[in-house]
């Protein structure tokens, strides 16, 4: 076999998933084609407990775009070598060629049972090699670089790279959530968490319009697109909450305003959930960070839902959440200013121990069901990112 350049990507927490492990393989592998679908000449081989990228150019974006994915847990850039020791050995000393004056040891692993050496046989052969051909010091303990050897079913590989992927579970194996999405840092590090356990999520944003302008919207697509590269496409539903807000300051809300919305929001969010046959809601709130947020203010607002309302960030500190935020990328749109509808008609008291009578008795003021309905009648429904890349189709084909 003649030696090739190939990306073997680990899944270790699949492992633990018995009887659905094939499912979750099925997926991974869908979700790892879709993410690769505009890369040239990819092509992905399955394999017992790991999948095989192979590309004719590009490898560098195949391994980038291959950490992105939930459910990879290592990312291996490798050597394909055909199934003799004299062809791994010839493998390692390729990749070492440029590890001048560096200490290594080899690691074998052997998927497959009957190739004929142990894997001690087949590492000292691979190691003796290195030292002949490169004159490289062996250390086992403390080594500057680890050659993996892996001899697997049709090929051995080999490689000296060791990339940690984003772990977690492959998304669409988790079900399907609605996002409340703010143009701020805390709710997509929220998405970016519970995608990461294999949710497929659904994005809704409020917008104050028509009484504020399209800056928080902008926000929220540009948080949509930033996460596909994790999750890949998504739909983001724009609803335009200033009209309702307003009624509601009408109808008294007075120092109760701020829960009152955010108890709209849930209300409209676990419609739009049913609609879409989503199973929770999903918000990035962080207990006591804001006066909204305490233990009574959050319980008043899940007495909203029947829905579970998912609050992955609950524990996290602002400075956890916003080292993640950079870490994921969505930290500079978050940064940018904006008009947020919760701007739009803040008290200059925000009640911080609401019970969910004060709210049902200012709510049975209002015409909720059918706010509910009207409000989503008037969404609008966006794919960022995939709308610009049919929009691109679109120019080319006419
Ligand atoms: P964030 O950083 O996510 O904006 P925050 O610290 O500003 O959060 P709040 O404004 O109290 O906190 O919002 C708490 C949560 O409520 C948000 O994380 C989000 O899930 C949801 N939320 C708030 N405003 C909106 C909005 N305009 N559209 C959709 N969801 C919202
Ligand atoms: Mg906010």
């Amino acid at each position: 076999m003649r030696e090739s350049g190939c990306v073997l990507l680990k899944y270790g927490e699949l492992a633990l998933k018995g009887r659905n492990r094939r499912h979750f393989e099925d997926r991974l592998a869908e979700n790892v084609r879709r993410a690769l679908a505009d890369v040239a000449g990819v092509r992905l081989r399955r394999r017992a407990g790991l999948l095989v990228l192979s590309a004719r150019a590009e490898l560098d974006e195949v391994v980038r775009r291959a950490r992105d994915v939930p459910g990879v847990s290592v990312v291996q850039p490798a050597v394909r070598a055909g199934k003799t020791a004299d062809e791994a050995a010839a493998a390692a000393v390729d990749l070492l060629r440029a590890e001048s004056e560096r200490t290594f040891r080899v690691r074998v692993r052997r998927r497959d049972k009957r190739f004929p050496m142990t894997s001690e046989e087949l590492a000292k052969q691979v190691g003796a090699r290195v030292v002949a051909e490169l004159g490289l010091p062996v250390d086992l303990e403390h080594p500057d670089v680890t050659v993996t050897v892996e001899v697997d079913e049709f090929e051995i590989f080999v490689s000296t790279q060791r990339l940690p992927g984003q772990g977690g579970l492959p998304v669409g194996t988790g079900g399907r959530a609605v996002v409340l999405l703010s143009g701020g840092f805390d709710s997509p590090v929220a998405a970016y968490r519970t995608l990461r356990r294999g949710v497929h999520c659904e994005f809704v944003h409020f917008t104050g319009a028509p009484f504020t302008g399209p800056s928080s919207a902008y926000k929220a697509y540009a948080h949509v697109r930033g996460l596909r590269r994790f999750h890949g496409d998504a739909r983001l539903h724009l609803v335009p909450l200033g009209k309702a807000q307003r009624a509601l300051a009408s109808a008294g809300a007075g120092e109760l305003q701020i829960v009152a919305q955010r108890r709209l929001m849930i209300r409209c969010a676990e419609a739009l959930a049913r609609r879409l046959h989503a199973d929770a809601l999903v918000t990035g709130d962080s207990l006591g960070q804001v006066a909204s947020q305490t233990l009574p203010n959050l319980a008043t607002i899940d007495d909203a839902a029947t829905l579970p309302v998912l609050r992955p960030l609950l524990g996290w500190d602002k400075t956890e959440i916003i080292a993640e935020a950079r870490r994921i990328g969505t930290a500079d749109v978050s940064a940018l200013p904006d008009e947020d509808c919760c701007s739009l008609l803040t008290p200059p008291f925000v009640a911080t121990r609401t019970t969910p009578g004060q709210l049902t008795d200012l709510e049975g003021r209002l015409d909720l069901s059918s706010t509910v309905d009207g409000l989503l009648d008037h969404a609008q429904i966006l794919r960022p990112g995939a709308d610009e890349h049919q929009a691109a189709l679109g120019a080319v084909e006419s």
